[in-house]
This record gives structure tokens, C-alpha cells and sequence, in this order.
């Protein structure tokens, strides 16, 4: 398919790697957010190529961008999003300032959000970019439209942006048929053999408070069922016990992929957690390594996580209350009365009492898309090409992103933003001091997102 000739790549490249540093320049720290800059500055680089946008603001400065370049309209949008906001910085941790974009010799380019998400933001840009010099300049048609969205606000949970979008604005897109968002494309490691995660669902949250009372006292007349005493035996259990392990459809797919794919012991133990009737004892039995082993645990149950602690005031005062902040996460087919079975079982008899308190009025839900479709053809095809001997591996998200808002739209949002096999450590990147990419990652980003996009709205289904 000459859409695209292997020439015009270089200056492609070096487009949207600017684009890409100029993102990165641009402070969009959230909280307060400030993304109505970067807004700007998108739509002004659409405009000078004759593609028109609409900035959508959801308070001062909040602002949200989206655009559409017409298919034929035989089959139903694709819809490019991702978020321009990123979290904060402390910039004397850091090699290169924060919001320097700045390219070190060896093509290392440093910048809060170079890993989550404007990496993923330039390449949705210059994607459009080259659909429109590629197609529309030359009078083709694509099968499909393709939609992008650049949102606001997903670091603090989407209020503002996907949140605010999805409530307004949702006739501007809810026709497209499936979403590329981040929360996949890494590259991973597992026993020598490459995996690249395509999210396919997330966990919903479910946070609570823990809470214990008791009398108040004299600390020097020690009360071993204080409050302050029950709450620490409570946080200890529920931090050092694995809930019930329910298998989820992504669930089943991931182990089912690493069965397939690993070998030997590695093959066999993945295929007999599938099969086997009691799955949480092979998961104590399990020997792996301890992130792997973490990370298993998370994706395959709920987890009821303490995070804060608040009691007492006075070294020597018995406080009466005490309680336990809990980052509580549902697998997706769970609600809160089975979550809140699972955690006064581990409590046990003795804790019956401990008050359970919800931090929101209804749980965040957890989602999960059927992999299969188009979509899910077109990546499996382009990475054939771009990562041989490489397995997508369908991954359940542990923690959330916009997809929240949009799939419940009827939108099937995938995570997939590609990044190449051997940068192991993207993810581990993001959030962290000196958030980098090399612009070698950035290209390859760039070239998978345009191959997967161009083939999935020229193609019939
Ligand atoms: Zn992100």
C-alpha cells in the first residue's frame, strides 16, 4: 500500500519530534493543569496544515481539543486519545529540567509526560498529519474518520477532561467504534521471552476507611482492645493477605498467552492455574521473582491496600478512634458487597465491629473489552511486521485511566501506544525523576501508530 513512501518518513520524523519537544516544553502540571497551552499549541500545528479543531473548555484554563478528518463513511470512526496533563515535578531531582524537552546528544530526550502521555499525544498528532497529507491532499477518501481527542485533566481523574467530554460533548465522538488510548504498547521481559501489553481492561477502585473505637485512657494503664491496638492488628492483615483470586476474561487471555508462549515449569504452572480448582494455593506455592509475583497477585483479585493512618494526639492519652485510609481496587464482575465480604473475612470475628466507610457513594467501575475486531486485527498485523517474535499479551490495568469515561459510551477502548521491544522500562519512567524517551522510541511510536491507524481505516472489515 503506497500511502506512505519509506522517503517522506525522515521529515515526518523530524516534524513530529519537534512537535513532541514543544509539547514537553509547555508546563501542564496537574494539578492546577493549565492544558490550555498545549491546546493551543495543537491546534495551531492542525491549522497550519488545514486541518480545523475545536478547543472545549471545562473551567479557565481546562481545555480539551478535538478534531475529525472525514472518511466515505462506510464504517464507523476510529477515535485517537490522550491526555496533556502530567504530573508534578521537583525539578532539582532532575538531570535536565522538567519542562526543558531537552534532547541530550545521544537523542535521550527529557521531559515530564515524555513517557505519559505527550509521546503518545505527538504520535496521534502526527498520525493525523500524515492522513491528511497522505489521503485527503490526494483527494482519497479513508474508509473511516478518524477522531482525536486530547484531553485534560486524567491525572487527578478526569473531571475536567474525559469526565467533562464524555457529559457534554459526547455527540462530537461517541460515534467511533474503538478508541486507541495509553496503557499498553510496553515492552516486557517474562523468562527471556518478549511480551507487548495491550490493555484491554482496567480495575475499578473501591476506597474506604477502616475505623476502630474504643474508650479513651491513661496511656500508662495499657487497654489491649483499644481502638488504636484492633486497627493495627486490621491493617496488618488486609496488607499481608491475598483476597480470593477470580479469574476474569482478560485474566484468562493473559495466562492463556503465557502458557502458549513460555516454557518447561514456567508453560506448565500458567496452564494449571487456568485449569485448576483451587488457584489461590498454587499461587502460595508460586516461586517467582518478587515484582512478577506482585503484580500477578494484583491483576488476578481485588486488593485492599492500606494507605493512611490517623490516630491519637497525645503520647500519653488512649485516642478513641483510630482509622485506616484503604486503596481498595475491583476486578471487573465485582461489586462492593462481595469486595466488602472478602475484607471482613480476613478481619475475622474479632474485628466484626471495625466500621467500613466508602470514600465515594458508588465504586469506580472496572472495565473490560472484548479483544478481538478490526482494531485488535490491525495491531496484531502491524506488530507482526514492527516486534517478530514479539507476543501481545492482554493486560488487565491495574490502576485507571480516561478509558473510564469513554467505553461507557459504547466506545472499545484499547491501550496501545507502541514502544520498541528492547526499551524495557518505559512504564517504570513515567512519574518518576527524569521521565525520558529516546527519540529513537519516539520514531518508532510515531511509524506503528500511523501503520496501525492507516491500515485500520483503508481496510473492510
Ligand atoms: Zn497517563
Amino acid at each position: 500500500m503506497p500511502y506512505m513512501q519509506e522517503s517522506d518518513w525522515a521529515t515526518a520524523l523530524a516534524d513530529a519530534t519537534r512537535h513532541f519537544i514543544d509539547l514537553l516544553q509547555i508546563d501542564t502540571t496537574n494539578p492546577p493543569g493549565n492544558e490550555r497551552p498545549a491546546a493551543q499549541h495543537i491546534a495551531n500545528v492542525l491549522a497550519q496544515h488545514n486541518i480545523e479543531s475545536v478547543i472545549l473548555e471545562s473551567a479557565p484554563r481546562r481545555a480539551n481539543l478535538i478534531t475529525r478528518l472525514k472518511g466515505d463513511g462506510s464504517l464507523p470512526p476510529l477515535l485517537m486519545m490522550g491526555h496533556m496533563d502530567v504530573v508534578m515535578a521537583e525539578p532539582d531531582k532532575w538531570s535536565h529540567p522538567p519542562f526543558s524537552g531537552h534532547k541530550r546528544a545521544d537523542g535521550m530526550i527529557f521531559g515530564r509526560g515524555a513517557t505519559d502521555m505527550k509521546q503518545t499525544v505527538a504520535a496521534a498528532l502526527a498520525t493525523l498529519l500524515l492522513i491528511k497529507q497522505n489521503f485527503h491532499d490526494n483527494k482519497l477518501l479513508p474508509k473511516r474518520d478518524v477522531i482525536f481527542l486530547a484531553l485534560a485533566d486524567e491525572e487527578t481523574g478526569g473531571t475536567y477532561g474525559a469526565q467533562w467530554m464524555a457529559e457534554h460533548h459526547a455527540d462530537l465522538f461517541s460515534d467511533a467504534e474503538f478508541a486507541l488510548n495509553e496503557g499498553g504498547g510496553m515492552a516486557t521481559d517474562i523468562n527471556g521471552v518478549r511480551y507487548m501489553t495491550i490493555q484491554a481492561g482496567e480495575k475499578g477502585t473501591s476506597r474506604f476507611w477502616l475505623r476502630a473505637r474504643g474508650t479513651p485512657g491513661h496511656g500508662s494503664i495499657p487497654m489491649p482492645n483499644a481502638g488504636i491496638v484492633r486497627l493495627a492488628d486490621a491493617v496488618h492483615r488486609l496488607g499481608s493477605t491475598w483476597l480470593p483470586i477470580h479469574m476474569t476474561a482478560t485474566t484468562r487471555r493473559f495466562l492463556q498467552v503465557l502458557a502458549d508462549t513460555q516454557t518447561g515449569e514456567s508453560a506448565a504452572f500458567f496452564q494449571q492455574l487456568l485449569e485448576s480448582a483451587d488457584p489461590d494455593s498454587l499461587m502460595a506455592q508460586a516461586t517467582f521473582d518478587p515484582t512478577m509475583q506482585r503484580t500477578l497477585n494484583a491483576i488476578l483479585r481485588n486488593t485492599a491496600m492500606p494507605t493512611i493512618l490517623r490516630s491519637g494526639g497525645q503520647l500519653n492519652v488512649i485516642p478513641d478512634v483510630a482509622e485506616a485510609g484503604i486503596d481498595g481496587r475491583l476486578l471487573p464482575g465485582q461489586s462492593r458487597e462481595d469486595f466488602e465480604r472478602e475484607i471482613r473475612a480476613v478481619l475475622g470475628p474479632g474485628l466484626a465491629d471495625l466500621e467500613i466507610e466508602w470514600a465515594t457513594p458508588e465504586p469506580a467501575i472496572a472495565l473490560e473489552s472484548e479483544l478481538e475486531g478490526p482494531l485488535l486485527d490491525a495491531i496484531s498485523e502491524v506488530m507482526a511486521v514492527h516486534a517478530p517474535g514479539t507476543h501481545l499479551l492482554p493486560n488487565l490495568v491495574t490502576g485507571g485511566t480516561d478509558a473510564k469515561a469513554i467505553a461507557p459510551l459504547g466506545i472499545k477502548v484499547f491501550g496501545f501506544s507502541p514502544h520498541p521491544a528492547d526499551d524495557l522500562h518505559i512504564f517504570e519512567r513515567a512519574h518518576a525523576h527524569d521521565e525520558r524517551l529516546h527519540e529513537k522510541s519516539f520514531h518508532y511510536c510515531v511509524r506503528t501508530t500511523y501503520a496501525i491507524v492507516e491500515r485500520v481505516i483503508t481496510k473492510d472489515v
